[in-house]
């Protein structure tokens, strides 16, 4: 009867509403909320210094005839905003491209020592400037196949951070060895703040900052360690995070090397 068809036309339409929303459409709406929520993150992170950049300009301009020389504190001030908004975009768009599927990873042969010799080396400069130091330990032979810009981005992730979050007189060493079976590990080991159990649980995730980070306004942006992880994750490698002791942090990533 029509009231028979009826009935089980209505059993069917929730029941196919219900399929679709606990199985096909729920990672579309997440996916879609993941990206709604990146979009609102970085609106948030590009708002900051394009206000400072403002305030700096409007600041100028009450000052017509006064000589650069001057005002150079307004002026590094927005070229110090300027240069945190270029990191931030290119992360950005590093990140959009890889949600996009656009960047494919290119592993090119390389000769290891001479290549992380030549990566670190800068570094240790770099550490040497703010009263830290950077110990390099690199024990490689041969050719391995990496995506050499790649692998570059992420070291340069780590060491920045290992550098940044380790107070004045600290050392940061950065350790690569080669495993069985054509491995590649690398370690970051700082002897800073470190990171908390909890935090250590969210580090790779994007925009993630510790509060303690956020207090010290350590002037980063979380996107760090997200783009270090999908680096690794196209390489099908491993990125994992511990204590160092008696303090400080060891971040460790072990990649194969074909
Ligand atoms: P950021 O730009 O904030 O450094 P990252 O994604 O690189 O972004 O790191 C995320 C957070 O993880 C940082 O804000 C900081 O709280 C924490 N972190 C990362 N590396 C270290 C480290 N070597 N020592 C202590 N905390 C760290």
């Amino acid at each position: 009867s029509l009231l028979t068809t009826l009935i089980v036309f209505w059993f069917l339409a929730i029941a196919v509403a219900y399929f679709l929303s606990r199985s096909s459409m729920k990672p579309i709406l997440e996916s879609w909320n993941r990206q709604k929520q990146f979009s609102a993150n970085a609106a948030h992170e590009l708002r900051t210094p394009l206000t400072v950049i403002q305030n700096q300009m409007e600041y100028l301009l009450t000052k017509p005839k006064s000589k650069i020389i001057d005002q150079a504190e307004p002026i590094s001030t927005t070229l110090d905003e300027v240069r945190h908004l270029q990191n931030l975009t290119n992360k950005l768009l590093m990140l959009a491209r890889s949600d996009a599927d656009i960047i494919q990873i290119n592993r090119q042969n390389i000769a290891l020592q001479k290549w992380f010799e030549q990566v670190i080396k800068p570094y240790v400069e770099i550490a040497r400037s703010q009263t830290k130091t950077l110990l390099p330990v690199i024990h490689l032979s041969g050719e391995g196949q990496l995506d050499a810009d790649l692998i570059r981005q992420l070291i340069i992730i780590l060491l920045d951070n290992a550098i940044k979050y380790t107070p004045a007189g600290g050392a940061v060493t950065f350790t690569v060895e080669k495993l069985r079976e054509n491995r590649l590990k690398m370690t970051v080991q700082d002897t800073g703040a470190g990171i908390s159990a909890e935090d250590k649980k969210h580090v790779f995730e994007r925009f993630y900052r510790s509060d303690k980070s956020r207090n010290a306004k350590t002037g980063g942006n979380g996107l760090g360690l997200a783009i270090a992880k999908w680096i690794v994750d196209e390489h099908r490698g491993t990125i994992t995070v511990r204590d160092n002791h008696p303090k400080g942090t060891i971040f460790t990533v072990i990649i194969p090397l074909k």
